[in-house]
């Protein structure tokens, strides 16, 4: 029997472990040594951890010594967001959390914020931070309690909208707050730097780069002003972030960022090529899908890779089901833990009515055009079948 090819277009769900990575998960694997140890074995993990800590630094456009690594991107946010800060040995209180209404949920739930501290900044209908509400909101903050901080990501993990950041940091600072980024879709898609988008803090995850799961960052903006630790215990990480460091992961984590950076311009414009090739088939096949953050005359600035849609008539468990059977992996709104499809949080912020759901596309570095031939012609059964009711539901 032939082998059946499927085609992976969920690449902002994970990334396939690149080959990069993959060696250099194993090469760390090899290594004997605790990072904290003081002989050789020991200072040879601590050495691969240095090096690694100024890949990373350098995917964010900020100091190695600002990065501290994490068990990935949602022990970061829970890291970072927390109303207990220290600015050098000073106790710093933040009073009140700002997220926007589209922050994957590692965000948008607040970490170790009280729930009625925490206030969300609404989407405009086409699924952009409206900056003129979180003017207003700051501008009220009530202060006496504490600074306010405001998490606003780069991109959307399911629209890929970027969002206003540094518009966003500029109204931030007006107020005294801190900004936190969500730069986990961003990066290595967009160019990446702390200090021009003039946040305090940036979120990374490894494995939405070709790393492996289950290594992250929070990466600072200085030294000086600290959240108080998560995890506590042998003071790894400056103190940080506590316990033996995963080294392997983190070795595969520095060779993603630096695969990340290089030639990312021209990776992006192919991917980009692909992507449009792919959403001018799907017009062309039905005329009436919505592809969220691209309206005539109304579009948005998106990730190279992401196409958000929705096919009237198709629901989206129904048609993550049906390209899942013509061997096509993409997903219908963000992964949950459990698998389970819930109503997208983010077309509900922006308004559009989520009663069908939608579904994404996501592509990579190694998506071809064939990728994208299979997925328009499955585009193309699909949305017939959807026509005569089959798909439908
Ligand atoms: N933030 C965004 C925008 C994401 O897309 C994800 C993963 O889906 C996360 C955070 C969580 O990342 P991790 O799996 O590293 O905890």
């Amino acid at each position: 029997m032939p082998e059946k090819v499927r085609t992976y277009l969920d690449w902002n769900a994970t990334a396939p472990l690149s080959a990069a990575a993959r060696q250099a998960v194993l090469a760390a694997l090899a290594l004997d040594g605790n990072p904290s140890s003081v002989h050789g074995e020991g200072r040879a993990a601590r050495a691969l951890i240095d090096g690694a800590r100024r890949d990373v630094a350098a995917l964010a456009g900020a100091e190695a010594a600002h990065v501290t690594f994490t068990s990935g991107a949602t022990e970061a946010a829970n890291m970072v967001l927390t109303p207990d800060f220290r600015m050098g040995r000073t106790p710093l209180s933040i009073g009140r959390l700002y997220v926007s209404a589209i922050e994957h949920p590692a965000v948008r739930e607040g970490g170790r914020f009280a729930k009625d501290k925490v206030t969300e900044i609404p989407v405009t209908p086409m699924g952009v931070v409206d900056l003129a509400a979180l003017e207003h909101l700051l501008a009220t903050h009530d202060a006496s309690a504490g600074l306010p901080m405001v998490a606003i990501m780069l991109a959307n993990n399911e629209t890929g909208i970027v969002q206003p950041v540094r518009e966003a940091a500029a109204i931030v600072r007006r107020h005294g707050g801190l900004l936190v980024v969500d730069a986990v879709q961003g990066a290595g898609r967009l160019p990446l730097s702390i200090a021009e988008l003039d946040a305090d803090f940036l979120i990374l995850s490894s494995h939405k780069l070709g790393g492996p799961k289950g290594a992250g960052a929070l990466v600072a903006r200085g030294e000086v002003l600290m959240p108080k630790p998560l995890v506590h215990g042998g003071g790894q990480e400056k103190g940080h972030r506590s316990g033996t460091e995963n080294v392997s992961a983190i070795a595969g984590f520095a060779a993603a960022a630096r695969a990340a950076i290089e030639g990312m311009d021209g990776r992006n414009i192919g991917i980009a090529g692909l992507r449009d090739r792919m959403e001018a088939g799907m017009a062309e096949i039905a005329a009436d899908v919505v592809i969220h953050g691209r309206l005539p005359g109304r579009d948005v600035s998106r990730l190279c890779n992401t196409t958000f849609f929705s096919l009237p008539g198709l629901k989206s468990e129904t048609g993550q089901i049906a390209f899942d059977l013509e061997g096509i992996a993409l997903s219908a709104g963000s992964a949950c833990s459990s698998g389970k499809v819930g109503a997208s949080h983010v077309l509900t912020a922006m308004g559009f009515d989520a009663g069908l759901g939608a579904l994404r596309v996501s592509l990579g570095a190694t998506t071809s055009e064939a990728d994208v031939e299979r997925f328009l012609a499955a585009f193309g059964r699909i949305a017939g079948r959807r026509r005569h009711g089959v798909a439908a539901a």
